[in-house]
């Protein structure tokens, strides 16, 4: 058995929250009046606006709304579409989120492949990813077929229409099947209901232009959110790489978790909250926790239990939940 000896303060790959610039909140799916949307573009960035968002993605159906035509009431917007594919396996159509592509571009065709769409949408510079998995019926098997950065983990508009918006069991097979996707909190506003504010993602840039929110989004430096924040997660290897410590720091939160494979998964409380036998106990000015060092032995698991069958990736993820129950998640971090 090979363990690192090295000792690192970071991953080998994946988020960098510590990274030069600043937290920047935004949405990176929502329609308007250009698609299937019930408001103007521009009441659209009003609304994010008026939630205290920084920069928002219009991901209007198979057409780019030119921020140009735009009034973007202060927020960063970002030239992006959601592409129409065919088909999964199962024979749905599905959608694909390009984030960041000129909006003179012309688009391909609907009925186009969705592993020809994503290919072209990462030529075209833009960061991709595969919307709502569940709503849409794709299997992982279709995801691994499509060039894309990653897939939305929590899509709040169709969680909303069908309690179909949560692929985080996609994201965690497509990890152990070797895919190293990044995971995003989007609101998929239509303006129909309630669907916005609902998840977002919180990008770590070094500054708040599309450019640099583009290329960090691809570098996986976000985390997506229905509420906390993930202020750092650092991984430290002490004991000559035996031992991994992942170190993690939040907004106060009722729990902390580490995603692993399986059951290799770790949660922690505040320790009186781990004895609560009442919800009337509950008392989140005290039981709340910000900080934790999870310890990972690699001599008991072994490095290899931290990845898949024959891929060699090992990764964790980290997740979190406040007392009424937001939920925020890290990207995957190789080791
Ligand atoms: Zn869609
Ligand atoms: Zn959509």
């Amino acid at each position: 058995m090979i363990f690192m000896t090295a000792t690192a303060a970071t991953p080998a790959r994946g988020p960098h929250f510590a990274g030069p610039g600043a937290w920047f909140r935004g949405n990176l799916h929502c329609h308007t009046t250009e698609s299937d949307g019930n408001v103007s573009p521009s009441d659209a960035a009003a609304g994010f606006a008026n939630l205290g968002y920084d920069f928002l993605a219009i991901t209007d159906h198979d057409r780019i709304t030119d921020p140009a035509t735009v009034d973007a009431h202060g927020l960063c917007l970002i030239p992006s579409v959601e592409l129409t594919a065919s088909a999964g396996l199962l024979g749905t159509e599905f959608h694909i989120l390009g984030i960041g592509i000129d909006p003179s571009t012309v688009l391909p065709p609907r009925t186009s492949p969705g592993r020809v769409s994503s290919a072209w949408l990462r030529n075209q510079g833009a960061a991709v990813f595969a919307a709502h998995p569940h709503w849409s019926g794709l299997t992982v098997d279709d995801l691994m077929g499509l060039t894309i950065d990653g897939i939305e983990a929590c899509n709040g508009g169709t969680t909303l229409d069908s309690l179909k918006g949560e692929a985080f069991t996609h994201w965690d097979e497509g990890l152990l099947r070797g895919a190293s996707w990044t995971g995003l909190g989007t609101d998929d506003t239509h303006w129909h209901t309630l669907d916005r504010g609902t998840a977002w993602v919180m990008v770590r840039a070094t500054e708040r232009t599309p450019g640099a929110l583009v290329s960090a989004i691809k570098a996986g430096n976000f985390y997506g959110t229905t509420g906390p924040a993930i202020n750092d997660v650092h991984l430290e290897f002490v004991d000559d790489g035996r031992v991994l410590k992942v170190h993690v720091h939040t907004s106060p939160v009722a729990a902390m978790y580490l995603s692993g494979p399986g059951a290799r998964s770790r949660h922690t409380f505040h320790e009186t909250a781990s004895a609560i036998t009442s919800v009337t106990e509950v008392d989140p000015a005290r039981m709340s926790i910000t900080s934790h060092t999870f310890e990972v032995d690699l001599t008991v698991s072994g490095p290899a239990r931290y990845a898949g069958r024959g891929t060699g990736q090992r990764h964790i993820r980290v997740s979190c939940m406040d007392w009424n129950r937001g939920r925020a998640w890290s990207n995957p971090l190789f080791f």
